[in-house]
């Protein structure tokens, strides 16, 4: 009699936890000018911040379903965040959750935000990196993630994708092959009683750099337009992750015509960036609102560490002057090394939705093909990597978040890796792109590990 209680009992917990639940919560992570100076990060050096536009947040959506462990996706606006500053965050959550979680941290790369990798200081050979700030970030991103979890409550997710040629108008690839990866993927979580959102996830290839390397103002650049958009009219909250974003994605050199004007808007403004913005959530929104409700049962996040090689002589000078702190640890020997991860959303058996979490700034013609091969290319004959929306992953919906969980810089097709004259596609001078990347092997290691991720067996409960 007692046996079979205890059979019901843990039945009756079993089907409570087999619901999808879902939960978010934000803070602030604006920097404190009057405390310190910022050095604000992407462009050149001794760019200080003079004062602040708008609040920089560390955004988080929580989801369980099943008995699996829950996991948390947070939306960092920052430039980057190395792996070792992730496994602070990630210790925190465990120490304030004390049962087992999964966190995946990608930054949204906003050009106008702090640095925190300590490659933007007052001049060359100096680190811009506070570590008040960097452990700031560290606690509150924690705090977001526990705040998200303890919200968890019964939820729906819909699922959407947008593509538009005035979404296209928004890119200047500056190199060739032309290759843009330029849908907008969506997922809104919904109180599942109410119908209240909760929450909208956004994943979008796109450089947060409409602002420009003059601006001294803190801003997340355009995601502030793209979360007040969301916000304003979900009442959820938003929380937006980067894409496929390398070679070159972004509006920075782009034209982009003004409805409000007919004219094309002034670049560098904080109209241009409201635009973006905007624009892009309000697409979003659209392929949601012709979305249906499903529930999902299971929720699994795999990851493992890819080795990297790097030859990039400025990434081992700057690691080996100290720049980054004591992070990153690399050499022209050992590498180094950079965690790769890969989500999915099932029901039945069937995955919804699944996302490769990479670890910094992926060429779009990995994410959506294609690569071009060009005979001038250092590794003219280097076997074509498999393209990760293409064949790698294969649920309805398919997102690449990109600098998720460190920063390891541009991963560029080995086939299209090019230093050496004479150059791809008869440029007279190196296309700019590996001066920002770790090496040519880095493409192929990341793919490689993703794919075993993929192939894994379920980890048995
Ligand atoms: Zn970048």
């Amino acid at each position: 009699m007692r046996i079979r209680l205890l059979f019901l009992l843990s039945l009756g917990a079993l089907s409570a936890f087999a619901q999808f639940r879902a939960g978010a919560a934000a803070r602030i992570i604006t920097p404190d000018l009057g405390a310190a100076k910022a050095y604000i990060a992407g462009f050149g050096q001794n760019r200080a911040a003079t004062g602040v536009h708008d609040d920089l947040h560390a955004r988080c959506l929580a989801m369980a379903a099943g008995t699996s462990q829950p996991v948390v996706v947070c939306g960092v606006d920052s430039i980057g965040l190395f792996f070792d500053d992730v496994q602070a965050i990630r210790k925190a959550v465990a120490a304030g959750h004390k049962s087992p979680v999964s966190v995946i941290v990608a930054v949204t790369h906003s050009h106008e935000t702090p640095d925190t990798m300590g490659l933007w200081g007052p001049r060359i050979g100096v680190s811009g990196l506070n570590e008040d700030y960097n452990r700031y970030v560290i606690s509150r991103t924690a705090e977001a993630a526990l705040a998200a979890l303890i919200a968890l409550q019964p939820a729906t997710v819909r699922l959407a994708k947008a593509s538009s040629p005035r979404l296209r108008e928004f890119y200047d690839d500056s190199r060739p092959p032309v290759v843009l990866d330029d849908e907008i993927l969506a997922l809104a979580v919904d109180h599942a009683q109410t119908k209240k959102p909760i929450a909208v996830l956004a994943n979008w290839a796109s450089h947060p750099e409409a602002l420009g390397s003059k601006n001294t103002l803190i801003t997340a650049d355009w995601c502030h337009y793209f979360y007040s958009e969301i916000e304003s009219r979900t009442g959820g909250t938003a929380v937006f992750i980067n894409g496929a974003l390398g070679g070159m994605m972004s509006p920075l050199g782009a034209t982009i015509s003004d409805p409000a004007t007919g004219q094309p808007a002034p670049k560098d403004t904080f109209r241009f960036a409201e635009i973006v913005g905007r624009e892009a959530a309000q697409h979003a929104l659209r392929a949601l609102s012709a979305a249906e409700p499903v529930t999902p049962d299971s929720i699994e996040y795999r990851e493992a560490m890819a080795a990297i090689p790097v030859t990039n002589k400025n990434f081992l000078m700057a690691s080996g002057a100290g720049l980054f702190k004591g992070r990153k640890p690399m050499s022209a020997d050992e590498g180094t090394t950079a965690p790769v991860g890969y989500l999915r959303l099932a029901r039945g058996g069937e995955a919804l939705l699944e996302a490769a979490a990479i670890p910094g700034e992926l060429y779009p013609e990995l994410s959506v093909g294609p690569i071009v091969r060009d005979p001038n290319a250092d590794f003219p004959d280097a076997p074509f990597e498999p393209i990760i929306k293409k064949d790698v992953l294969k649920a309805p919906f398919r997102m690449v978040f990109g600098l998720a969980n460190d920063e390891i810089g541009y991963i560029i097709p080995k086939a299209q890796w090019d230093e050496k004259p004479p150059y791809t596609f008869g440029a007279e001078k190196p296309w700019y792109g590996e001066i920002n990347a770790p090496g040519p092997e880095a493409a192929p290691m990341i793919i490689q590990t993703l794919s075993g991720l993929v192939n894994a067996k379920s980890q048995p409960r």
